[in-house]
């Protein structure tokens, strides 16, 4: 195996890997592509700000810090904890077609009760400080750059990102939601290219939300999603030019998309032979830092 000094993680939120086939997208399929297994599955949604912190820490929800958007306070946890899976099948869990799934709050009295446990501060959303597992950055032999990793770094979620949901049917907001996902992409990319030129890391991942919001909002719209997907595209195309053989280039998804619903399982593809077969999505922290440390 080629020695690697450096890699660089391209977390591309909501890659669908069917439209990748369906496009034969090759620079984003790169020497060796597949699906992932994600952790949340069956039972829950890959909510962002569950599942970029198990891939960071290469555990599983419970074991990286919290496995619920609301998370309790540490007074409150020898109470609940006991009762919380019992809690979670009365209120939150739902059945479906393909198995169970959890979902949101939606009853009235318990979406008050929530938001009151909120108000006095009982119950909060993750924050970096409930990532209760080291994560590869923390990894001292490593040194490393991240950029906008949810939860783990401050600037992970734009400010229109709440947006999206409540415009999906305005369609006279979608032209600004457009150019703000557009600046979002043109923004980080420059970062990556920034970050490339500079000598000073051997672990560099950057987060991309781009491509989730436009899959929500375009829903319906193949020509606007292609649009995007072929931004990237090139955009790894040009990268792969500047970057030497002795970089491994990660691309990883959290979760696919299509009809505005996420698919249960993520992407991902790299530029060098791995001989991975579906691999979890948490698993790549493990190889990541023995491909650094070891050579
Ligand atoms: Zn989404």
């Amino acid at each position: 195996m080629q020695k690697i000094s450096k890699v660089i993680i391209l977390g591309i939120d909501a890659i669908e890997y069917d439209l990748i086939e369906k496009w034969d997208l090759k620079n984003l399929k790169q020497k060796e592509y597949g699906k992932t297994i994600l952790p949340l599955y069956p039972n829950q949604d890959p909510t962002t700000e569950i599942i970029w912190p198990c891939f960071i820490t290469g555990k599983e929800p419970e074991e990286m810090g919290y496995s619920s958007l609301n998370v309790c306070a540490k007074s409150l946890r020898p109470i609940i904890s006991p009762i919380s899976p019992v809690i979670s099948k009365l209120f939150f869990d739902f059945k479906t077609k393909n198995g169970t799934h959890k979902k949101q709050v939606t009853w009235p009295i318990l979406y008050g009760c929530i938001m009151l446990l909120k108000k006095i501060g009982l119950i909060h959303k993750p924050t970096k400080e409930d990532i209760k597992s080291e994560t590869i950055f923390d990894n001292k032999q490593i040194k490393s750059i991240h950029l906008h990793i949810p939860i783990f770094d401050k600037d992970d979620f734009p400010e229109y990102r709440k947006e999206i949901i409540k415009v999906i049917s305005e369609k006279l907001y979608h032209p600004i939601i457009e150019m703000k996902l557009k600046n979002e992409f043109t923004q980080r990319l420059k970062e990556v290219y920034d970050c490339v030129k500079k000598n000073n890391w051997q672990l560099f991942m950057q987060y991309f939300y781009v491509l989730d919001g436009v899959q929500h909002i375009f829903y319906r719209n193949h020509k606007k999603i292609a649009e995007f997907y072929l931004m990237f595209d090139e955009f790894i195309r040009k990268l792969t030019e500047i970057i030497d053989d002795e970089t491994l280039l990660l691309i990883v998804s959290d979760h696919g998309l299509k009809k505005g619903i996420h698919t249960p399982y993520g992407f991902y593809s790299v530029n060098k032979k791995l001989g991975l077969k579906n691999p979890r999505f948490i698993d790549f922290r493990e190889i990541i830092e023995d491909k650094l440390v070891k050579t």
